[in-house]
């Protein structure tokens, strides 16, 4: 593991700390979540529930999990054997990768991915397939089908899926599921879908509703669905998330994720299951709260001068540096807090190709609007 060094999300926090710049880099929201919530888990600690919790969950969360599920996305999960909460979709991501894969295995994913994919293939001593997104009609992130169904072949093992997509703010469409749900089935190929962010598909992406891959005819059975409380909820540090699917892939995630942690967060657990019950209201706000906060860095960003790229979902929209100059984006970032006081992230670490994304920077806008303000302020000069 030695080359994977620091994530470039710890090393461009601490630049921020360091300059006291605007940290538009790692994607962590500035304001609490849901009341309901936080109450919830002041009262779980002061009641008691500060000791291990039972390995799959407790049966609340495991209980609401299911509920989201059905209610959301027409999916059905049995509480009790298909479903299993875990310490965020990372741990979830990890053990599904660890429980499905032999050394050797291949895994097809999609570049630019998150960082905790290529450490988590790396640990099950298991053989990356990346599929490049690129811009392309109108700047929106596409693939090459062709390349897509060369990237399987006799070692292929899982599909990690992100959809909507971190770094991107790719929404992936049906037409584009589709194509992945029938490799899998042509080729016999689990499918791992990170979906952390299910409730942020923005009212212009091209596939204006998320569409979960399990939900495909042929999936649910070959698919460990992840999610996670940290996104839709504004608690990354809690680190409560979930993996979904049929009994015998979250028994095979379950066996590696009892020596990873264990169990986690006893008190965040039935704060969580209250918020997952939240009304429809709840869901629609943080959603168009974050889709104004989109619109509000878009157009900073391209008063600034940047090639902003279309951004459909999450946390997060990407920008090309050329217009302004700029050739490396790790070296803009680098250099971005000393000249305009504002922290982004280069988005070639997520590339097994750094070219590809070499122009390209991440800019999350899960912050206040004046944060987001002030942020344009300062690029602009
Ligand atoms: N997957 C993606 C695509 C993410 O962007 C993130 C985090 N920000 C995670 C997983 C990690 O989620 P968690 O904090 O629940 O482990
Ligand atoms: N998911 C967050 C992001 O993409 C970072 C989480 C982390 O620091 N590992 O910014």
């Amino acid at each position: 593991m030695r080359h994977f060094g620091t994530t470039i999300f710890a090393e461009m926090s601490a630049l921020a700390v360091r300059t006291g710049a605007v940290n538009l880099g790692q994607g962590f929201p500035d304001n609490d979540g849901p009341p309901e919530m936080l109450e919830a888990a002041a009262e779980a600690l002061r009641t008691g529930h500060n000791q291990y919790p039972p390995g799959p969950g407790i049966p609340a969360l495991r209980a609401a999990i299911a509920g989201h599920q059905r209610r959301f996305w027409s999916l059905e999960y049995d509480p009790d054997g298909e479903v299993l909460v875990t310490a965020g979709a990372t741990e979830a991501v990890a053990a599904a990768i660890l429980g499905l894969c032999e050394a050797g295995d291949e895994v097809v994913c999609f570049e630019p991915y998150y960082d905790s994919y290529a450490a988590s293939i790396a640990l099950a001593g298991a053989v990356r397939r990346p599929v490049t997104l690129q811009p392309a009609d109108g700047g929106r992130y596409s693939f090459d089908p062709d390349e897509l169904r060369a990237a399987f072949g006799p070692r292929t093992r899982v599909v990690l899926l992100n959809s909507p997509h971190n770094p991107t703010g790719k929404v992936f469409t049906r037409a584009e599921l589709t194509q992945i749900a029938e490799l899998c089935q042509e080729h016999g190929v689990y499918a791992v879908t990170d979906e952390v962010y299910e409730h942020l598909v923005y009212s212009d992406a091209a596939e204006p509703v998320h569409i979960p891959l399990a939900s495909l005819p042929g999936m649910r059975e070959r698919t460990v669905r992840i999610s996670s409380a940290g996104k839709t909820f504004s608690c990354t540090g809690w680190k409560i998330g979930w993996a979904s699917g049929p009994a015998e892939l979250i028994t095979a995630v379950t066996r590696v994720k009892q020596f990873l942690t264990y169990v986690n967060g006893a008190p965040f657990q039935p704060a969580v299951a209250v918020a997952l019950g939240l009304p429809d209201s709840y869901y629609d706000g943080f959603r168009g709260g974050l889709e104004a906060r989109r619109d509000q860095l878009v157009a900073g960003l391209t008063d600034a001068g940047f090639g902003v790229l279309p951004s459909e979902g999450t946390y997060f929209v990407t920008a090309d540096i050329t217009p302004l100059g700029g050739t490396d984006g790790m070296e803009f970032c680098r250099s971005l807090p000393e000249r305009s006081g504002v922290v982004a992230v280069p988005t070639e670490v997520f590339y097994d190709d750094p070219r590809a994304g070499k122009r390209l920077v991440r800019f999350a806008f899960c912050k206040r609007p004046d944060v987001i303000d002030e942020a344009a302020r300062r690029l602009r000069g």
